[in-house]
């Protein structure tokens, strides 16, 4: 059961404290209480966790404080989309770019950074098409101990400083380990937090249940976590939810395909019929990687590539983000090269996006309009 208490709530006054003392005389139940403060409301939850089938939603709605209940109906908790009066908003703003169930926000960039020249050619293609997310990737977990392992540290400098010459606001960046996260937080600091990050959790990596707690624990950066590629939906929505539980809110979930010979010519089974589906289960935006499903830069033959098609699918479907991987010179990226697009196609693409996502528009118009909803 969770507690939204009204707006105006603060943890000093005699109502928040007669509310806490009413909490912990229940008979086995504990509770953990949720902050966040924006910059015009502060949103405080109380999850209710134990024997809360004995409470009815009634007694616990006259307790000082509480604005509304709602009961936990489904498995994800914090992130669910609950069915008895679970209006919850979805999404959440970071660094001047709001993400929601509602949003679309391209995250075209690098696999892996590879120089400061390609990322500057990058970013600076972004700019002149209005766009202000990235993706770069500076930690690689890879199938080879001997392939390339990314830059690390040592590129953040450089890729902070040239998202800020080009105003990007948020860059999508892999952490594979607790370390990661304070290299980044420290360069942001030393070059001035010219730009955001959006941390990132791989396919490899969804049931890291240590990394997502971690990751979890902290609330200046929002986390992308991909889907796992050899488990169910199920799991990894849970794994979302190890984010959420730790406090992290601020969480967006990606299809990035899954591993079977079904998929075949693509590397991944591509999964974005399952858009719709998340965003009915939870309340997180959700982002479609098109590169790391499809895997290569094939094409049908009216020649739009497969990488296109796919993304007009879940962009058609609902999408809130596209993850997808661009670079200046594929043949000479250390990282994916073979499923890069190239950059004189960002406006194509973009163009196509927007044909997309028009198509998504309309067709929620007319579901409205027949009272589907
Ligand atoms: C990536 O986005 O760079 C990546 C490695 O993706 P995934 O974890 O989906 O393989
Ligand atoms: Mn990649």
């Amino acid at each position: 059961m969770i507690l939204i208490l009204e707006p105006t709530a603060s943890p000093e006054s005699s109502e928040y404290k007669i509310l806490t003392s009413q909490l912990d005389r229940l008979p086995s139940i504990r509770y953990r209480v949720h902050r966040e403060v924006g910059a015009e409301v502060t949103l405080t939850e109380i999850y209710l966790i134990g024997n809360t089938g004995a409470l009815a939603v009634e007694q616990m709605q006259v307790l000082p404080c509480v604005q509304k209940v709602v009961r936990v109906s489904e498995a994800y908790r914090v992130l669910g989309r609950h069915k008895e009066g679970d209006d919850r908003p979805s999404g959440f703003d970071y660094n001047g770019v709001r993400f929601g169930q509602d949003t679309l926000n391209v995250f075209a960039g690098l696999c892996a950074v590879d120089s400061p020249d390609s990322v500057d050619a990058m970013m600076k293609a972004l700019k002149e098409h209005g766009q202000v997310c990235t993706r770069m990737g500076a930690y690689k977990p890879r199938t080879s101990p001997y392939a390339f392992q990314g830059f690390g540290g040592k590129c953040l400098p450089y890729v902070f400083e040239l998202a800020g010459k080009h105003d990007i606001r948020v860059i999508a960046m892999e952490v594979t380990h607790e370390s990661h996260v304070d290299e980044i937080r420290d360069a942001l600091r030393s070059t001035g937090n010219p730009t955001g990050v959006m941390l990132q959790i791989g396919t490899r990596n969804t049931q890291n249940f240590e990394l997502l707690k971690l990751v979890g624990r902290q609330q200046e950066f929002p986390v992308l976590i991909k889907r796992g590629f050899g488990i169910t939906l199920d799991e990894s929505l849970n794994a979302a939810e190890y984010l959420a539980s730790e406090g992290n809110h601020k969480v967006v979930f990606g299809l990035r395909g899954m591993k079977t010979n079904m998929g075949d010519p693509h590397r991944n089974f591509v999964d974005f019929a399952h858009v719709p589906v998340v965003k009915r289960l939870t309340r997180m935006p959700v982002c479609i990687d098109p590169s790391h499903s499809v895997g290569a830069r094939s094409s049908s033959p009216e020649g739009i590539l497969d990488i296109f098609h796919v993304v007009a699918q879940g962009v058609i479907a609902g999408a809130n983000l596209v993850l997808v991987d661009f670079h200046p010179d594929p043949a000479k990226a250390l990282v994916d090269g073979p499923q890069a697009l190239l950059m004189s196609e960002l406006s194509h693409f973009l163009d196509d996006v927007a044909i997309a996502r028009e198509a998504y528009e309309r067709r929620v118009a007319l579901a409205t309009r027949h009272g589907v909803l």
